[in-house]
């Protein structure tokens, strides 16, 4: 793993949470993308997964994680699996982690990576990040990997767990990280960097 590892010295400028730059050390992301890809997996880029998707680059991902600001016991919503890196980090940072991809072969492929690697406490289903997962809401945390637009979609929104926290890519034309933190009775809205993801897809 000495290339994860010098992948998260290489974060370790922009991104302070210790735990965010060991999990990285600790999933391997060459596993994550196609294997013509794989001696570039740990390059601080986004790559092609297939199906028109990519693997977000890992600063990214890495300020992401930061945002959502995990301990361990946390029950995750992740939207947007694509090729389950993301997710397997989640897994590594919180105590439970549902993942939700709208392309079943990708979440498929997902699914296969991740019992692979044996994180066990994260669960691939497919299904639409609009509507996200009410049977198993409220969640401490939700993780928007494809870009909404404008509005956060709402129905997220209402998923989450009094103190709970979202991070999603957010915007009309400019996408910057935005995070909403559930204080009630308050929902606060920060904003954050410029960043660029595929559009969440209306199914
Ligand atoms: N987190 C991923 C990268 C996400 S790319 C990783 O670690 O590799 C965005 C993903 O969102 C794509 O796989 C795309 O198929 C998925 N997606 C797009 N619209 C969606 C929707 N409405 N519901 C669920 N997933 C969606």
């Amino acid at each position: 793993m000495d290339r994860a590892r010098a992948l998260a010295r290489e974060l370790a400028s922009t991104v302070r949470d210790q735990r965010v730059l060991q999990a990285i050390e600790l999933v391997p992301r060459e596993r994550f993308v196609p294997p013509p890809l794989r001696r570039r997996a740990y390059e601080n880029v986004a790559l092609p997964i297939g199906g028109g998707q990519t693997i977000s680059q890992p600063v990214v991902v890495a300020r992401m994680l930061e945002l959502l600001a995990l301990h361990g016991t946390e029950r995750v919503l992740d939207v947007g699996t694509g090729s389950g890196y993301h997710a397997a980090l989640l897994g590594r940072l919180a105590a439970e982690v549902w993942t939700i991809e709208i392309d079943p072969a990708l979440s498929a492929a997902a699914a296969a990576t991740l019992a692979q690697l044996g994180a066990d406490n994260v669960t691939c289903l497919v299904a639409d990040g609009w509507h996200g997962l009410p049977e198993r809401a409220p969640f401490h945390a939700i993780n928007v990997a494809a870009a909404p637009g404008p509005e956060l979609p709402e129905a997220l929104v209402r998923q989450l767990a009094a103190g709970g926290r979202l991070v999603a890519p957010s915007g009309a034309d400019a996408q910057h990280l935005t995070r909403l933190w559930s204080r009630p009775p308050e929902l606060s809205e920060e904003v954050f960097e410029r960043v660029r993801f595929v559009p969440l897809r209306q199914p």
